[in-house]
């Protein structure tokens, strides 16, 4: 008998009467696909995908219970019977791959995002005590409230069990109502659900199992901790667990709380975070209590999931990144194909970071996701082409990918001696070295798929000519884009990727102007600062990291605090002299100087490397994508590389 390489993972366990196939668990997220309240084909596309990939368990995104839980505008609704026979499609489709499938029983209180309308909410809680990140004032719950509230979540929990899930899970972690009314902070009532801190949760579970019957699946989703002054502690939710144990056929431990904006890093933990970080957390609860544990944060690979297991600090774990990024990691883990798993990599950007643009859901590596309609099924090529790719970055490669995994002759020419384009400069960037994985991912799925690559190899017409290709696609990104701005005497200027690749030696006072907001210019902040330099960080935006995700902004901007880095909003540059360096309000226009500066470090973004285009011209047709084609980030350069892929 050979000896699998994940014994634990893939082995089975039950939760209640339920034998669920392996130990890899797709935690409720929000997807911004359902339209209308309800599951659509688009969501059932989305969950096929992963429950057709190997997931032994998906908990659905969150369900509003009642009206006045709808904390964005496209969240799924289970308040009335319209619900039903769309979590039935999601349960015959998730049972007919062996997957087993929970709702998710969901009030935010006062957590409230956004409206439909665009209005302030009328947001609910257990006492008036505003939500800080939202900056929500909630009206305390009447009594009355409470119990229609309370039946809202029975009446869910019902019409989920009518389609057929095989559970429901009730969100109390990350702040969320349950938990509003489990702190004493935030909960301050004076009648019986303030001294009885835990009765709101027990009449949930109570009313619940009443209207379901012994047998339904009920768990808990909690956080261990909400990483938030006046939120929860562990002591606390220890203590809530213990005693609802009970009632409970599970438990699943998070972390952070939605409240404040360094809780709420912990709703999605951004690769500034160590992996599996809430093991030790979640084996504290195992340790306490008899249900299953569900651990996740961060669990991005399967070893990894394995030795949680192994050591019996979880008896699940949550991997939902891991499977947003790669839907097939639990099957081809079970095939021991471990190289072909397409690592997450914690960059936030599509997953989370469309949830809060209340866009569908997707993965910069993995832009499939999401768009499961369109891509799920890749035909082979009617007429298979010899496909020239040149510009070996995530967009030329992603190009590359696509076009050979549908039957065309691909090869693929970078200049430079590795692959990977502006991603090898990312990970220069402190504690963003994971976004080399990328790269790693890509070029392993190239190998497999035997592109043939040509490194150090510049394009030219005649070795285009010579090639003979059928389709050019052009992928030569972008280089810095250096405006025209008053520059006298000697002050350094030197622009973000010669920092980042340690071209100069910069001085001891620097003032980075940085209109991209993004992570490069906080970046620069941070390494330089690390390095020991004066920083001086002046955005042209309303704050520094405008175009990152917040948990990925928020994180870096607690770093340059620390730091000591001095961050200057609305700054445009107009210009620098010997150590002076001028800019100008974004709104009046103001002068701004910044005196006895060393070096000026530009952030201002990046244009064009198209050349090739002209040059290229009548020998087949030509397609520019990425940055080439207009500069962005590596998720648009993804995405246009599998377009062009697809389409050809
Ligand atoms: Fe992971 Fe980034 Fe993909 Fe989100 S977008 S699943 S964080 S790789």
């Amino acid at each position: 008998m050979t000896h699998h390489p994940y014994p634990h993972l893939f082995s089975p366990i039950a939760i209640g009467n339920k034998q669920i196939k392996n130990r890899i668990i797709s935690t409720g997220h929000d997807t911004c696909l359902p339209t209308n309240d309800l599951v659509n084909d688009d969501l059932v596309a989305y969950h096929e995908a992963r429950a057709s990939g190997g997931c032994g368990l998906i908990v659905l995104q969150v369900s509003g219970v009642h009206e006045t839980a709808r904390y964005t505008s496209h969240l799924l609704m289970a308040n009335d019977d319209a619900c039903i026979k769309g979590y039935r499609r999601l349960a015959d489709m998730c049972h007919s791959y062996g997957t087993h499938v929970f709702g998710q029983l969901f009030h935010p209180g006062r957590e409230i995002m956004e409206t439909a309308g665009g209005m302030q909410p009328v947001a609910y809680s257990a006492s008036a005590v505003p939500s800080e990140r939202f900056h929500q004032m909630p009206r305390a719950m009447s009594l009355g409230l409470i119990d229609e509230v309370i039946q809202g979540y029975a009446n869910a929990a019902y019409r989920m069990q009518a389609a057929g899930l095989d559970g429901v899970e009730i969100v109390a972690s990350h702040g969320y109502l349950p938990a509003q009314f489990l702190s004493p902070r935030t909960n301050r009532r004076q009648d019986k659900y303030g001294h009885k801190p835990l009765l709101f949760l027990q009449e949930i579970l109570d009313a619940v199992r009443l209207k379901t019957g012994p047998e339904f699946i009920i768990g808990l989703r909690l956080s261990e901790h909400e990483r938030d002054p006046n939120g929860l502690q562990s002591e606390e939710t220890m203590q809530a667990a213990i005693l609802l144990e009970p009632k409970l056929d599970y438990i699943s431990i998070t972390a952070g709380t939605s409240n404040t904006a360094a809780g709420a890093i912990h709703i999605a933990p951004p690769m500034t975070t160590e992996h599996a970080y809430l093991a030790c957390a979640s084996a504290r609860f195992k340790q306490q209590l008899n249900i299953p544990v569900i651990a996740a944060g961060r669990i991005n690979q399967p070893q990894m999931a394995e030795q949680i297991l192994a050591t019996g600090q979880a008896d699940l774990c949550g991997m939902t990144r891991a499977l947003i990024c790669d839907p097939k990691m639990p099957n081809k883990a079970q095939l021991g194909n471990n190289d072909t798993i397409r690592a997450c990599i914690g960059c936030n950007q599509a997953c989370i970071g469309h949830f809060h643009k209340g866009v569908p859901i997707s993965c910069i590596q993995y832009p499939e996701t999401g768009r499961e309609l369109t891509y799920s099924n890749q035909p082979m090529a009617a007429t298979p082409k010899r496909v020239m790719v040149i510009g070996g970055g995530p967009a030329g490669m992603k190009a590359a990918q696509t076009a050979a995994q549908r039957g065309h002759t691909v090869s693929l020419y970078e200049a430079s001696p590795r692959l990977g384009g502006q991603a090898l400069l990312a990970q220069l960037i402190p504690q963003r070295a994971e976004f080399g994985g990328l790269v790693t991912n890509l070029e392993q799925e190239l190998r497999s798929l035997k592109v043939t690559i040509h490194l150090n190899t510049p394009m030219n017409k005649a070795l285009a000519i010579s090639e003979a290709p059928e389709a050019i696609i052009v992928a030569t990104g972008a280089k810095p884009y250096w405006p025209d701005f008053e520059r006298s005497g000697t002050m350094q200027v030197a622009d973000a990727w010669q920092i980042l690749q340690d071209e100069v030696s910069v001085g001891k006072n620097v003032l980075i102007a940085d209109w991209r907001s993004d992570w490069i210019g906080m970046g620069v902040a941070e390494k330089l600062a690390l390095q020991g330099c004066n920083v001086t960080l002046a955005v042209n935006g309303l704050y520094a990291g405008e175009m990152l995700q917040s948990y990925v902004r928020d994180s870096i901007a607690g770093r340059l605090h620390t730091l000591g880095v001095r961050i200057v909003p609305y700054a445009r540059l107009f210009g620098c002299d010997d150590d002076t360096v001028y800019m100008q309000h974004s709104i009046t226009d103001a002068a701004m100087l910044f005196e006895q500066t060393d070096t000026l470090a530009l952030s201002l973004g990046h244009e064009r490397v198209d050349g090739l285009i002209e040059q290229l011209k009548g020998i087949a047709p030509i397609h520019p994508i990425g940055d080439c084609l207009a500069p962005r980030t590596a998720e648009e350069a993804v995405l246009d590389g599998l377009q062009i892929g697809f389409e050809l």
